[in-house]
This record gives structure tokens, C-alpha cells and sequence, in this order.
């Protein structure tokens, strides 16, 4: 499916929601209109050692969402890999964009968190660093010792939510810390 086509189909929703607003209680819509069950087409064909770790993450979050259907269908989200600079994610909207993984941080850090954690940023979660290992958005702040690929209860309910086409959130670039550790000698 194409950016465009998951944009119109929010915005549909989003009139949809406006209009029912506007009537009040005269007419209510039935529930299940709202659910999108969104389809995102993730591409590895540039992602070189990191392919099977997005196939992985891609795995973790339709396990972890009922409205969410990540599958290599399309190039609506990227995967890169490039040496030093910091892991980043691209959303142009939700869930569409890139994701760059830092070769040097997937050898300190858990290649697979840092994976999960990227995509998350495309499917509209923000950073929250917070030092806190069982939530994926804390990223970096949790250390190196924190390996944990999956979504808290609370991340993966924020993702089906804007997957079931409330709150999208709209374009932002996420530059990751993932501290570097010092130097030693
Ligand atoms: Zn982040």
C-alpha cells in the first residue's frame, strides 16, 4: 500500500470522526468503522547485516498489535545501515519512512533493540528516556546491559491506537543517543 493511500485513509477516518462529532448523539457510528488494521511494507533490501534483525522486529511488533500488519510488501519504510553518526528514524507520516541503523552502536547496544526501537519511531512513538529496560523508547538511557526487543504493554497500545486511526502522528526526525561508551586507554 502507498504512503498515499494509508494518509487517505486517515484522513477519511478523521472526517468520519469530525462528522459524528458534529452530529452528537443523533447518530452514532458503529466501532468497528474506526479499525484500519494498517498494512506497513518494510523494504531490507539495503539493510546488508540487518535484514534478519528487521525481519525480526517486524515480527515483534505484529505480535505485539492487533491493528498493525508490518510485511515486506513495499518500500513505505526502509531499512539503511551506515558507520557512526547514531542510529535514526525518518517518519515522513505514520508508518511511512526510513530507518538508519549506526554499525558501531549495534555492537555496543542490541542490534535487535535498537531495531524495534527505530521502527517504533515510525510507527508514532516518541523517545522516552527514562533509563527504564522494560520500556523499547527509553533506547539508549537503559545502557548497554538492556536488551529487551519488546514493546511495554503501554508502547504497543500507543501504536494500535494510531494504527486504529486515532492521533496519528504526523512527520519527525529522531536523532538517537544511544550513548557511546568512553574510550578506554
Ligand atoms: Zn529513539
Amino acid at each position: 500500500m502507498s504512503p498515499r493511500r494509508i494518509g487517505r485513509r486517515f484522513a477519511t477516518l478523521v472526517a468520519g470522526a469530525a462528522t459524528v462529532l458534529s452530529l452528537g448523539l443523533a447518530n452514532p457510528a458503529p466501532a468497528a468503522a474506526e479499525v484500519v488494521n494498517a498494512t506497513v511494507c518494510y523494504n531490507t533490501s539495503q539493510a546488508g547485516p540487518y535484514a534478519g534483525i528487521a525481519d525480526q522486529a517486524a515480527s515483534i511488533w505484529n505480535a505485539y498489535t492487533n491493528n498493525l500488519n508490518m510485511s515486506k510488501c513495499g518500500s513505505n519504510l526502509m531499512i539503511y545501515y551506515t558507520t557512526g553518526g547514531g542510529s535514526y528514524a525518518v517518519r515522513r507520516s505514520l508508518g511511512n519512512g526510513y530507518v538508519v541503523i549506526d554499525t558501531a552502536q549495534a555492537q555496543q547496544y542490541a542490534p535487535l533493540r535498537i531495531m524495534t526501537h527505530e521502527i517504533g519511531h515510525i510507527l508514532g512513538l516518541p523517545d522516552n528516556y527514562n533509563g527504564q529496560c522494560h520500556l523499547l523508547m527509553s533506547g539508549g538511557s537503559a545502557g548497554t546491559g538492556c536488551t529487551n526487543p519488546y514493546p511495554y504493554s503501554t508502547e504497543a497500545a500507543q501504536v494500535d491506537r494510531y494504527f486504529g486511526g486515532f492521533g496519528a502522528e504526523g512527520a519527525q526526525v529522531f536523532r538517537d543517543s544511544w550513548p557511546a561508551l568512553a574510550t578506554i586507554g
